[in-house]
């Protein structure tokens, strides 16, 4: 898979279970047309009101191994009781239209993704504080807390591997600065140059043509 960016970025958007990845992660799709989710696959059942290929795969067991065989996933771990993987296809899909695809997956798939794409950015969302965060689970209705709690504090230290912290404390503004994270990478003169990016620039065709084929007068 080609990992350069001036395709389109992908984001690794990890946090324990119940810091709000999954609140942020929405909030950042309405918001950010440049912006799509990567759909995973997962051995567990639907939850209520989850759908086949909107939410997520949901595969059996013996099919989720066979494509782990067939090389058909980016990275796959083991969360909790299930498989989690994300389809390499869904990733390249989405950065080939020049789109930045969004993975919102647990520390270990997040670390794994980095090392095989160096280029994709890599966010750690936190919670406030670990009280914060049983809360939360707590509110979600969460009946392995004290499992999650525990999983939780091996992956907090993992934070140290990531790219970028962002606290979710109050939540528009940890909308606002991974909003802030993306925007930039997408001004990169790298990006905008290397992949004839202008597009959302809003620039004439006039300073466009100047950039790309006139001479810069300054000499380097
Ligand atoms: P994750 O996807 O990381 O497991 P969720 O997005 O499901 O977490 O969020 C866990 C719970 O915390 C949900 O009930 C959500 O509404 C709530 N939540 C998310 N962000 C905040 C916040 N900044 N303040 C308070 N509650 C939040
Ligand atoms: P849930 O079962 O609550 O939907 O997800 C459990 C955890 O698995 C969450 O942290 C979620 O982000 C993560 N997850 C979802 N898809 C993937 C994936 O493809 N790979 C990995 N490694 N984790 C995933």
């Amino acid at each position: 898979m080609d990992t350069k960016p001036s395709k389109g970025y992908v984001y690794i958007l990890s946090a324990p279970s119940g810091t709000g990845k999954t609140t942020i992660g929405n909030l950042l799709l309405k918001q950010l047309p440049f912006l799509e989710r990567v759909i995973t696959a997962t051995t567990r059942q639907p939850r209520e009101g989850e759908k086949h290929g909107v939410d997520y795969y949901f595969l059996q067991e013996e099919d989720f191994k066979k494509k782990i065989e067939e090389g058909y996933f980016l990275e796959w771990a083991k969360v909790y009781r299930y498989f989690y993987g994300t389809p390499k296809s869904e990733v390249k899909r989405i950065t080939d239209q020049g789109k930045d695809a969004l993975l919102i997956i647990d520390v270990q798939g997040a670390l794994q993704v980095k090392k095989i794409l160096p280029n994709a950015v890599s966010i750690f969302l936190l919670p406030p504080s670990l009280e914060e965060l049983k809360n939360r689970l707590i509110n979600r209705g969460e009946r392995e807390l004290e499992l999650r709690l525990e999983w939780a504090k091996g992956e907090i230290p993992c934070a140290k591997h990531f790219d970028y912290l962002v606290v979710n404390d109050v939540l528009e503004k940890a909308v606002e600065e991974i909003k802030s994270i993306m925007i930039a990478n997408r001004r990169r003169v790298s990006f905008i140059l290397g992949g004839d990016n202008f597009k959302e620039l809003g620039l004439n065709g006039e300073l466009i043509n100047l950039i790309k084929g006139g001479k810069c007068h300054v000499s380097k």
